[in-house]
C-alpha cells in the first residue's frame, strides 16, 4: 500500500499517490474500484479511502476479490482546487483519448491526468476479475444529504437499490464527459457518490460507511446479514430526503463567462415555493416558475452548471421501464418514421426530430435511451442496457 499524509488537525491532502491504496483478497471474488478526489477540492474521498485501507491493514477477516482505492487528479488535490486547465470529470471521451495517444502535444494538466486514470483502468481490467463495480466519490459546494448518481441502464439501479440513499438517473443527459459514464458505457456498473459538503468531516465519514457497506454488499468484505444491516443502517443518515429514485429534467448551464450567482442559504433536495427568487445572473433575478426541487445549487466559482431540477420517479415508471427494457421494445422503435439505428452495433438510434416530433423524451427514457443533440433537428440516443455487461453480475450477493 502507498502512504500518503494527511496534515494534523486539517483534511487536507499533503501528498498522496495515484494509488491510495490496493487488496487482493485470499479468495476469488469481485474487483471494487474506488476513486476518490477526481475533483481537487473534494478530497474526502481520498481520505475515507485511505482510512479504510488502514483499518483492513489490521483486521484478520479474510477478504474475496480485489479492492483498489485511486485517487484523481493528483496536482489539483495538491493545489485544493477543482482543476488546473479543465474539469477533469468532462472530458472523457473516445475521439478525446485516441487524439491524446495520437498527439501528446495537445495535452494540458487534466489530459495527462485523463490518460494516466485510463491507463490504470486498463489494467485492472486486464488484470483482475470480474464482477466489476466503479464509484466514484465527490462531495458538493452547497449543503447537501449523500446522494448517488447514476446513469440509467437496469444494472446500475438494480445495484444502487441496494443502498439507502436517495439516487438521482439521467445524469448523463445534461452532463457529457464524466469518467464514470465512459466506464458505465463500457458495461460495468460505475456511478457516483456524493458524500456531503467540501471539507464537512461528516462528508468524510459518510464516505467511510459507504465504501464498507459496498465492500460488503459486493461481498469483498465477509459480512453477515446482521453485519451487512449494521452497515447499512450507518448510511441511513437522512430523515428529510425520501430514499428514492429521482430524474432530472433541467439544467442552468451558465454561459460562457456570463455572469452567475445562486443566491445564498440553498439546499440539495429543497423544495422552493413558485415565484421564489433562486439566483442572479447578467439580466436579473432568476424565478421559479412553478413549484421545483432544487438539485445541486453552484456555490462555488468553477463549474458551469448552475442548478438542475429534479423530480422524483414513481415506482409505476420504473417497473414499466424494467419491462419495456427486458423485452427489447424498442427494437419496434426503429420501424417509425424519422428513427433508425446509428450503426449496426445497434447500440444507438438516430431521431430526426423534424418527422418523429410526437415522441417525448419521456418514452426513451422508459426504454433506456438518454438524448443527446447531434444536429439541428438530429438527436443521437444511446441504449444503456446493449452493452451491459449484466452476465458477470449473476449470482451477486445483491441480485
Ligand atoms: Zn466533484
Amino acid at each position: 500500500m502507498q502512504s500518503s499524509l494527511v496534515k494534523k488537525n486539517s483534511r487536507t491532502i499533503e501528498s498522496v499517490q495515484r494509488v491510495i491504496g490496493h487488496v487482493k483478497g485470499e479468495f476469488k471474488g469481485p474487483t471494487v474500484v474506488f476513486f476518490g478526489g477526481v475533483h481537487g477540492n473534494e478530497p474526502a474521498g481520498v481520505v475515507a479511502l485511505q482510512r479504510v485501507f488502514s483499518a483492513l491493514k489490521n483486521t484478520s477477516s479474510p477478504c474475496f476479490g480485489e479492492f483498489f482505492g485511486i485517487a484523481g487528479n493528483l496536482p489539483a488535490l495538491e493545489k485544493e482546487i477543482r482543476f488546473l486547465d479543465e474539469d477533469l470529470n468532462r472530458i472523457w471521451f473516445p475521439h478525446r483519448l485516441e487524439s491524446l495517444h495520437r498527439d501528446s502535444s495537445v495535452q494540458n494538466a487534466e489530459t495527462g491526468e485523463m490518460l494516466a486514470l485510463y491507463q490504470c483502468i486498463k489494467d485492472i481490467l486486464a488484470t483482475a476479475s470480474p464482477p466489476f463495480y466503479f464509484i466514484d466519490i465527490h462531495t458538493t459546494s452547497g449543503e447537501t444529504e449523500p446522494f448517488i448518481v447514476v446513469n440509467d441502464s437496469l444494472l446500475n439501479r438494480k445495484f444502487t437499490s441496494s443502498y439507502p440513499l436517495p439516487v438521482i438517473l439521467g445524469i448523463e443527459e445534461y452532463l457529457t464527459g464524466a469518467m464514470l459514464s465512459y466506464i458505465n458505457e463500457l458495461g460495468y456498473v460505475a456511478f457516483g457518490y456524493e458524500s456531503g459538503k467540501h471539507k464537512d468531516p461528516e462528508a468524510i465519514t459518510n464516505a467511510e460507511n459507504f465504501i464498507w457497506y459496498t465492500l460488503g454488499l459486493t461481498g469483498f468484505y465477509p459480512l453477515d446479514a446482521k453485519g451487512i444491516d449494521k452497515a447499512k443502517a450507518k448510511l441511513d443518515v437522512s430523515n428529510i430526503t425520501s430514499k428514492r429514485f429521482y430524474e432530472i429534467y433541467h439544467q442552468y448551464l451558465i454561459k460562457e463567462g456570463a455572469y452567475f450567482k445562486m443566491l445564498p442559504g440553498f439546499e440539495n433536495f429543497q423544495i422552493v415555493p413558485k415565484g421564489q427568487a433562486i439566483a442572479v445572473n447578467g439580466k436579473g433575478t432568476i424565478l421559479t416558475r412553478k413549484k421545483r426541487q432544487l438539485f445541486m445549487p453552484l456555490y462555488q466559482k468553477k463549474g458551469r452548471e448552475g442548478f438542475y431540477f429534479i423530480r422524483s420517479v414513481p415506482k409505476f415508471f420504473l417497473w414499466v421501464s424494467k419491462y419495456l427494457r427486458m423485452l427489447g421494445a424498442d427494437t419496434l422503435l426503429v420501424a417509425l418514421p424519422g428513427i433508425k439505428w446509428a450503426s449496426s452495433k445497434k447500440e444507438a438510434i438516430l431521431v430526426d426530430r423534424r418527422i418523429a416530433r410526437f415522441f417525448a423524451k419521456s418514452i426513451f427514457h422508459l426504454l433506456g435511451y438518454r438524448t443527446r443533440q447531434a444536429g439541428k433537428n438530429l438527436f443521437i440516443l444511446k441504449n444503456r442496457e446493449r452493452s451491459s455487461r449484466t452476465w458477470e453480475y449473476e449470482n451477486t450477493p445483491w441480485q
